[in-house]
């Protein structure tokens, strides 16, 4: 019998979710042995571009894509993968709901590329020059960037069959998906597959599970300003991090990513 065929694409990532899989350990090998891997980019198999496009549409079984749509190249790529792919999955919080890397929507792609390129201390651009979608390196090499837009969850591009959170997503989460592909026992489409419990539900660190009270998070800081108890709640520590996540759901709900960078701000 033939295995079923997988592919995988890192859109605006930062590989944190390609990580998540190397976590899987033990069980990676059977998955392995396991699947046909046709497309794994950029980080795993050197398949071409074009050589995943030759593929006919619906042959491969299942797509993981992870990041969110950032520039032309992702959205062309995620178009590719849902035309290939019988069943797609938004793989990570990024590719979800926006995540981390959608906070980008909260400036323009020129204040960012100041930033990144001109404005840091350790900056060295004495001509100030920014990235741009075509330019000369070295007075004779023409080099190509795709266009940035704004950040995009997946299903902002293409229809998406699943969801997996997490930033990233727990190994149980991913290895509760490919059981469930592999045994042909997926949930209803537009699920969110999970290892069927919350973090907060199974974390030593939640107070209710020891019996104290939730207080509610009145403060938000980053770790490194210090400061934080050892073994205690995130939330107690007022850590930045769950700030972020009513933000994400926040620009989801009300769906900015669509909308000009200036309202997002404005409605923040
Ligand atoms: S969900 Fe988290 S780990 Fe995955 S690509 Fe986004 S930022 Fe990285």
């Amino acid at each position: 019998m033939s295995k079923p065929k997988l592919a995988y694409y890192l859109a605006g990532g930062c590989a944190g979710c390609d990580i998540s899989l190397v976590d899987l350990a033990d069980f990676l090998v059977d998955v392995v042995s396991a699947v046909e891997i046709v497309f794994f980019a950029p980080t795993l198999v050197d398949v071409k571009y074009k050589d995943f496009e030759a593929l006919p549409d619906g042959s491969v079984d299942v797509g993981l894509l992870t990041g969110n749509i950032r520039n032309k190249e992702h959205e062309h790529m995620a178009k590719v993968m849902r035309a290939k792919c019988k069943v797609l999955i938004a793989y990570g919080i990024c590719a979800s709901l926006g995540g981390i890397k959608g906070l980008v929507n909260l400036h323009s792609n020129q204040e960012l590329l100041e930033k990144a390129y001109r404005d840091t201390f350790s900056t060295d651009n004495p001509t100030g020059e920014l990235p741009s979608p075509k330019c000369v390196v070295d007075g004779r090499y023409e080099l190509e960037l795709p266009e940035l837009t704004e950040a995009r969850t997946l299903d902002q591009v293409v229809e998406v069959d699943y969801y997996i959170g997490g930033c990233p997503p727990h190994y149980e989460h991913v290895k509760a998906a490919l059981v469930a592909l592999l045994e042909g026992k997926l949930p209803p489409r537009g699920s969110w597959i999970t290892m069927g419990h919350a973090v907060c539900e199974v974390c030593a660190r939640n107070p209710v599970l020891r019996g104290e009270k939730k207080k509610p998070v009145v403060e938000v800081r980053r770790v490194i300003e210090g400061g934080v108890e050892e073994e205690a709640c995130l939330t107690k520590n007022k850590i930045l991090k769950i700030f972020i996540m009513p933000l994400k759901y926040f620009i989801k709900r009300h769906n900015l990513y669509s909308t000009p960078q200036r309202r997002v701000s404005a409605a923040l």
